[in-house]
């Protein structure tokens, strides 16, 4: 058998998709740069296709995690731009020599490591303006500025992180937005250093702040960026799952392990060949859908490792046929909706795709690779 009839799971990748929402991206940022955030394999996408399509179409500064990713993204773009997030605590700086990767300085003590074994290479630098996670607090930033030690240091860019972006009404953004103006002024920060405050959420926010640099990463494939106003990005992302038994069952039957589903009525479940280690999250059980032949469909019972249930009870009898395919994230049944229905969000429900799920990538279209440099 061909390999799409074994798998009995299949994510399917619009990397067209993907490019056209970098491109709405792009024009929501005008005149300024579009960046892209790869980490985590590109939110389990996978960044072997996603990173080369979006160079392809005109990106040329990445951002990773890790040393460790970085060095995968390099062998993949050896002339990109790659910034590592976590910066020196993933590695040594010699590994970001022979690499050529920007580390992210976070400290004045990875600072210092930097200046003594790389003097006079850039990086880039995180501030934290209130999200008190990674990044230079409002005291270490006055005690870089007293220092001296940007004097030793190029800047490739400065940035940092809004944490509520995705709510527009929410006081702590302008809050953030002042503190990041403020810190760059405290630092000195010249007005041909880069800085960058947003990225997918924020780019929808006004123009105060967006700064010079954007990096998105969630509304590529689709995740909402807005969630309080209709999604403004194309879909990119599809799960099917394969059919694999139909079971006709009683009133009174249950379903599935712990026998937490009642049949109410005779009814007919199908048995689906995706669960957990596929992606497909254990909280969806009882609470998500199946599109079956354009209709929404309940899952029933818990769902499995490799397995889960739904009614199909109302359906006809050619759209449940074994050897069917069913979409578990697709049309009518979007990453947001279905992260909702599991009490996540898209991020989550994508970077949880699992390893043994069969993937295809349908290919960015000629006119978008016509911007290849
Ligand atoms: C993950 C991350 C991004 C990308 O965020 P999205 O919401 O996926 O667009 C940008 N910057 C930092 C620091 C991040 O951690």
């Amino acid at each position: 058998m061909p390999a799409a009839d074994r798998a009995t799971a299949v994510l399917t990748v619009d990397l067209a998709a993907i490019v056209e929402n970098y491109r709405i991206l792009q024009r929501r940022f005008a005149g300024r740069e579009v960046t892209v955030s790869l980490k985590a394999d590109a939110y389990g996408v996978g960044a072997a296709a996603v990173g080369p399509a979006l160079w392809r179409a005109g990106a040329r500064r990445f951002f990773v995690a890790t040393l460790d990713e970085g060095i995968v993204l390099r062998g993949l773009l050896p002339s990109a731009s790659i910034a590592v997030l976590h910066g020196l605590t993933t590695g040594p700086v010699a590994e970001f020599l022979r690499h050529d990767l920007l580390p992210v300085h976070n400290s004045i003590a990875e600072i210092d490591a930097w200046l003594a074994e790389a003097p006079g290479r850039a990086a880039g630098l995180h501030l934290d303006t209130g999200m008190a996670r990674l990044g230079m607090p409002p005291d270490e930033v006055a005690a870089l500025a007293a220092s001296g030690r940007l004097r030793g240091l190029p800047l490739a860019f400065v940035m940092s992180h809004l944490g509520c972006a995705d709510e527009p009404d929410n006081p702590l953004n302008a809050q953030q937005r002042d503190r990041f103006v403020d810190a760059c002024r405290a630092l000195d920060v010249s007005a041909q250093v880069p800085r960058s405050l947003v990225a997918s959420s924020g780019l929808f926010l006004d123009d105060s702040y967006h700064f010079d640099i954007a990096r998105p990463g969630a509304a590529l494939y689709g995740i909402s960026p807005t969630p309080s106003r209709p999604n403004p990005m194309r879909p990119a992302i599809r799960l099917t799952g394969k059919i694999l038994q139909l079971r006709y069952v009683d009133t009174d039957s249950t379903v599935g392990y712990g026998a937490t589903h009642r049949m109410t009525r005779t009814g007919r479940v199908a048995t689906i060949g995706a669960g957990y280690a596929d992606g497909v999250l254990r909280a969806l059980g009882n609470r998500g859908h199946a599109i079956v032949d354009g209709r929404r469909v309940p899952m029933v019972g818990r769902i499995s490792m490799d397995l889960l249930t739904i009614d199909v009870t109302e359906l006809p009898d050619d759209a449940v046929q074994p050897g069917r395919s069913v979409d578990l994230i697709g049309p009518g049944n979007d990453i947001d909706t279905v992260a909702a229905s599991a009490g996540t969000i898209g991020y989550e429900l994508l970077t949880r795709l699992g390893p043994r799920l069969e993937r295809h990538y349908l290919a960015a279209d000629a006119s978008a690779a016509g911007n290849a440099a």
